[in-house]
């Protein structure tokens, strides 16, 4: 059984049937990719993960656990994080605040943002921070206004918020969409790191076919809310039914 397991998951947005009969498994510690077409379903199924939307049929548990029902925050403790599609950083703050926050999620359940000023007292959580931003070879950049920041930094910045939590699944909703060659080339070197060094699962959904090829062990095809084919990336590569559907062959 996999870390995540995804069972006849639906999704209905009024008349527009989002997901059909998702099935889908997730091996512990392994790299999945989640691909297809724009419009497929991809956020919508990963928006079903983190607790954001519940779906219609179906069911999805973590380690065991259904996660239908609890709240982003439950989920996130469940050991579940989730970097979204479009940046979600405080750019008037400085990197190091900006690691700190969902640390203190973690530990609070929320983050307030009256908190800032009293930020640096919190011992515990000034250490945990930068012990994450030395790990993500950003501690020069502790004092940087995050809005300042390439878009590849950035993204960093947010993995690493992300993992400042420890999760035991990382869910990356495409992490390289509008970033240079060279950014995109550094996140592939980030994740493949993060995996060496730790007991970590990733679940990835990726338009770039060059990432998802340097990264993943079994990628699903997803087409109009239904998985199309799962397999291994050689298999994926040359499956007729999937350069129909996706590559537009
Ligand atoms: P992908 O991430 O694969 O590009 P999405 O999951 O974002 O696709 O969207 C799947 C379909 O569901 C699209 O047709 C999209 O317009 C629709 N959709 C997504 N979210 C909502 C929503 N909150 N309300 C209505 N329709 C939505
Ligand atoms: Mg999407």
């Amino acid at each position: 059984m996999g870390i995540l397991e995804v069972k006849d998951v639906g999704k209905r947005f009024g008349g527009l049937q989002a997901l059909g009969d998702v099935n889908l498994s997730v091996k512990e510690n392994s790299v999945h990719a989640i691909i297809g077409p724009n419009g497929a379903g991809k956020s919508t199924l990963l928006n079903c993960f983190v607790g954001k939307l519940i779906p219609d049929t179906g069911s999805v548990t973590f380690d065991g656990q259904s996660v239908l029902g609890r709240t982003p925050y439950e989920i996130n403790q469940m050991g579940i994080s989730r970097v979204f599609q479009t940046p979600e950083i405080f750019g008037d703050l400085s990197v190091m605040e900006n690691m700190m926050i969902p640390i203190f999620a973690k530990r609070d359940g929320a983050f307030r943002l009256q908190a800032i000023p009293h930020m640096m007292e919190e011992k515990d959580i000034v250490e945990a921070a930068e012990k994450q931003l030395v790990d993500m070879n950003m501690a020069d950049k502790r004092n940087m206004h995050a809005a300042a920041m390439s878009r590849g930094d950035k993204r960093r910045l947010e993995i690493g918020m992300c993992l400042a939590q420890e999760p035991r699944l990382l869910l990356l909703d495409e992490p390289t969409a509008g970033m240079a060659r060279a950014d995109t080339n550094n996140t592939i070197d980030l994740l493949k790191q993060i995996k060496e060094e730790r007991d970590i699962t990733i679940a990835i959904i990726e338009h770039d076919m060059h990432v998802v090829f340097s990264l993943a062990e079994r990628i699903t095809v997803l087409a109009q809310g239904t998985p199309l084919v799962e397999d291994t990336p050689d298999n994926i590569k040359g499956h007729p039914k999937v350069r129909e559907a996706y590559l537009g062959e």
